[in-house]
């Protein structure tokens, strides 16, 4: 199989995980960079992830067109990924999504986001809020040019997930299933953030040497991680688009 087509078919894998765990809906996409060029991303049409087949991918430049004639409908927030990508060349894939337990914590001011359950230390110690109020006025909320997405970007900096004010949040991370894993964790610790301050008195948050030992611990390529994709992908049903670790896929 070639780097391509296992980027493809690891592209749909992470389509039907995203969807299966609630973190997408007809609405939100996942991306990664074309495996032999840097300068493209792969994401599918416009469509919800859930439906998504290998048919359905796309290539698209880091200014969020695409690479040949292409007659379908792209998302209208494709520039998200291609910002991202531009702006930080480590980050191998990106994902966007309105998951709702996440948004509250970019509408009120008086609790931030961040990691109170070890497996949400993969969010990072920080995450920042974008308001595309405060430099493009009053929107739709959605990204629609690349000038917005950059500015998003720019908030985002070098963290692994910022949330957009109103909308939802954007993630991205040195390879698919860490920024799955990131998307399907980052709605849980919000959850549960959520729910400790509704108990009352102080909440305590992971420190910031917890959050650093955990993720020393982690290897997007052990066993561990390995038998996260797998339970994921099979209760997505596509088990069957697994590739072993090693086999040319970014489990
Ligand atoms: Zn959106």
């Amino acid at each position: 199989m070639s780097n391509l087509d296992a980027a493809i078919q690891d592209l749909i894998i992470a389509n039907r995980i995203l969807a299966r765990e609630e973190v997408v809906d007809a609405y939100g996409h996942v991306s990664v960079r074309h495996p032999d060029k840097p300068n493209r991303f792969l994401i599918a049409r416009s469509l919800a992830p859930e439906l998504v087949s290998p048919d359905d991918i796309v290539e698209l430049d880091l200014d969020g067109q695409p690479v040949r004639e292409e007659h379908r409908s792209l998302y209208l927030e494709r520039f998200i990924h291609a910002a991202i990508f531009a702006a930080r060349p480590e980050v191998t894939a990106v994902v966007h999504a309105h998951a709702e337990d996440t948004l509250p914590f970019g509408i009120a001011q008086g609790t931030k986001l961040r990691p109170v359950i070890h497996l949400g230390s993969f969010i990072g110690a920080e995450v920042p809020v974008w308001d595309i109020a405060d430099k493009f006025g009053d929107t739709s909320l959605l990204v629609t040019d690349m000038a917005q997405a950059s500015d998003l970007a720019q908030c985002l900096g070098g963290h692994r997930v910022a949330l957009m004010r109103g909308h939802g949040f954007a993630a991205a991370a040195p390879s698919l299933i860490e920024v799955v894993r990131l998307s399907v964790y980052l709605p849980r610790n919000a959850r549960a953030l959520m729910r400790a301050s509704q108990l009352g008195g102080a909440v305590k948050y992971l420190s910031q040497g917890e959050i650093e030992a955990h993720n020393r611990g982690y290897s997007p390529h052990s066993a561990a991680t390995w038998r996260a994709w797998e339970y994921w992908a099979n209760r997505a049903g596509c088990a069957h688009l697994l590739t072993r670790p090693g086999g040319g896929g970014t489990g």
